[in-house]
Order: C-alpha cells, then structure tokens, then sequence
C-alpha cells in the first residue's frame, strides 16, 4: 500500500527518495519475491514483488514495470508502507535512480530453513510451527541462469545468502561457482561454519566473496548454550581454513574497484544480553579470531531482546558495544555493525557519543 507522506514529497525537485533495492533488488524468500531483505526499521520492509512465488518463470517486464511505478510514485510522496522510515531511503537526483534500463544488480537468495545447528534466537526455534514442513526449496539455479544470459542480472551490486545454512542447499556450490565464473564479487555468505565448503575457499581467494561466520561465543560452553550443538571446535577450525585462503593484497574487481584480500573472512557476534554479554567472552571470540587470522569482526543484537526492550534500550547496552569497539581497536581488527546496531547508534546519538564523533 502507498500512502502519501509530506517528508518524502519531491515534486518539484529533481532528486527523489528511494533505494538500490527499489532500483535494482531482488530477494527470494521461500514462498515470495521481495524487492530487499531488510526489516529493522518502523516500515518492516520486505517490500513485496510477489506474493505464492515457489520457483515459477519471473516476468521480467512486469519486474521492470513495477520498479518505474515505485519510482513514479516515490517522487511524489507516495511511500510503500514497508519503506517508512528505512535508513536505505534516500535522496538523490533521478538520474542517479532511475531504472529504466531494467536490470537486477542486487540479489539475496534466502528460500531454504535447513541448518546444522540451533540458534536460540533463530526464528525456527521461535516459530516451529512454520518450519514444520522442511519443503524442498525450489530451485533458483535456472533462473539465475536465464538472468545472465539474458543480462538482468549485472555485476556492480551485491548478492547475499540467507535462509538457513547456505552450504546445505543442494545447489549451492553450482550457484556460486556460477557468479564466480561470470566474475561476479561482493558476494557474501554467511554461514554457521559446521560445514565446509571448498567453493566459499575459492570465492576468498579470489578476493570475490565474503565469508561470515556465526560464532556467538569466545569458549566452547558459551557457544553449545547458544547454538545447541557442541561444534565450536568445528566452527573455529573451519574458520581458520577460510581464513588461510585469503590472498594478502588488494584484488582489482574492475579498474576502479578494489577489494582488501586481509578482509574476506570475519566472524559474527550476536550480542545476547545475559548469556554472552561479558568483555571477557568478546575479547577470548576476538583474541580467537586474531589467532586465525580474521581481521573482521561483526557484531549484531539479538532480536528478540530487542523488541523487547526498543523503546526503553538500558544504558548498558551502549556503553556494551562501545566496549567490544575499544576491543576491535586494541586487536586490531576492521569493526562492523549490523543494521540494527549501527541504526540503534545512529538514532541514539547522545548515548554513544563515540559513534556520533566518528560519523562527523
Ligand atoms: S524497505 Fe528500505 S531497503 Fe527495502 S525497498 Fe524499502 S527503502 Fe529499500
Ligand atoms: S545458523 Fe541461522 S538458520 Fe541456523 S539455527 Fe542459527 S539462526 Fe537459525
């Protein structure tokens, strides 16, 4: 649904509100097409395409047209109610946004639960109920396939993989082996490390794919009280593999795009108040990362907890994540936040005055 939001209005303005997801995304989720994958902000996002999708032919020109409607109507104020308020929406003269070429650059391929392990804070163990049918995902493969060759899809944006856990869907290693070899890069997978996949090892080495690896926890009792399995071990050594397949030097993507080979592996965090919510558990996960290799280190805030708690976010939990910045730094590590972090400073700026300064 579009409603008219006078914030937004650029009527008589050469510039307009919208988003390279709008322009130019593609999400598949299990049983629809989205244009983003986003949803930490007061819209929710998801912003749909298309409604009972599960693998069927996609009408391209019907894509296209909905994408320049999105455009007509942004121009004039008219905001799809999943976009409100999202921190992507931005500003920027139409010739800048404007798809009228019709192609996807920016992909997010999430339509499997399948995992190997379980997350306390994993939507199937808050919702069992949907994850009771563990279909057999459709298969993303041909269209992927039909994009290239009928170039809708180009390099120059990103495509990610959610869902469960990547590398146990049966066409994985086709499809990424398929965007290695057309020379696609800022590929990011994040994965739950148990299982290890030689073409994620390729995609590092050629400085083209981003691994993510979930790891919650600096010691192997934190770690089974979250995820529920005992591979910690696993996890680590797996980490370490991919860790020792980065390329030490910069990786010429085209000739202006250049990506840190040191870079291509990072391990991820979720701050869990209560269970993993101790410097000591962060600097032991850091330290551990160091060890191997990893200069990326990627925190992320529970979900649950922080719905919970979004209109009254306790002191502590600033004053948390500037703590594992300070231990970043002292690593020496790159320090990334995710969305709803990142949007939690952002909005907070008198709380965390260290992220405000950095940000000017
Ligand atoms: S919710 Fe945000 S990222 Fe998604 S399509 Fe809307 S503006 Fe873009
Ligand atoms: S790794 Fe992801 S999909 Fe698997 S259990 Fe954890 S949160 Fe769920």
């Amino acid at each position: 649904m579009f409603k008219y939001n006078q914030k937004y209005d650029c009527s008589n303005e050469p510039s307009f509100y919208s988003c390279p997801w709008i322009q130019h995304g593609l999400v598949f989720f299990r049983y629809k097409l989205t244009m983003c994958c986003y949803c930490g902000h007061v819209g929710g996002g998801h912003t749909l395409v298309k409604d009972d999708y599960n693998g069927q032919p996609i009408n391209w020109e019907h894509l296209f047209k909905q994408k320049r409607t999105f455009n007509r109507l942004y121009k004039k104020g008219f905001i799809n109610d999943n976009c409100v308020d999202c921190p992507f929406l931005q500003k920027r003269p139409a010739q800048e946004w404007e798809n009228e070429s019709g192609y996807i650059s920016n992909l997010y391929i999430s339509h499997w639960v399948d995992c190997n392990c379980k997350c306390t804070y994993c939507f199937e163990a808050q919702h069992p109920e949907e994850f009771q049918f563990k279909h057999k995902p459709y298969s993303v493969l041909p269209i992927l396939k039909e994009m290239l060759q009928n170039n809708i899809l180009k390099r120059g944006g990103s495509i990610h993989f959610g869902g469960g856990e990547p590398t146990l869907l049966p066409e994985f290693e086709d499809i990424v082996r398929l965007l290695l070899d057309y020379k696609f890069y800022d590929l990011r997978v994040h994965t739950s490390g148990i299982k290890y996949s030689p073409i994620l090892e390729r995609g590092i080495r050629e400085g083209r794919l981003r691994v993510v690896v979930s790891v919650d926890a600096g010691s192997a009792e934190t770690y089974k009280k979250i995820k529920q399995v005992p591979q910690y071990d696993t996890v680590r050594e797996n980490a370490r593999r991919y860790a020792a397949a980065q390329v030490h030097r910069k990786h010429a993507l085209t000739p202006e795009i250049y990506m840190d080979g040191d870079l291509m592996v990072g391990t991820k965090y979720i701050v869990i108040p209560d269970v993993n919510d101790t410097l000591e558990e962060v600097e032991s996960w850091i330290k551990a990362d160091v060890e191997a290799g990893i200069r990326t280190t990627i925190i992320d805030l529970e979900e649950n907890w922080f719905k919970a708690h979004e209109q009254d976010l306790p002191q502590s939990i600033f004053d948390f994540i500037h703590e594992i910045k300070k231990l970043s730094d002292k690593y020496g590590t790159h320090f990334e936040m995710y969305e709803r972090v990142d949007n939690m400073l952002k909005e907070n700026p008198e709380r965390a005055p260290w992220y405000a300064q950095g940000q000017a």
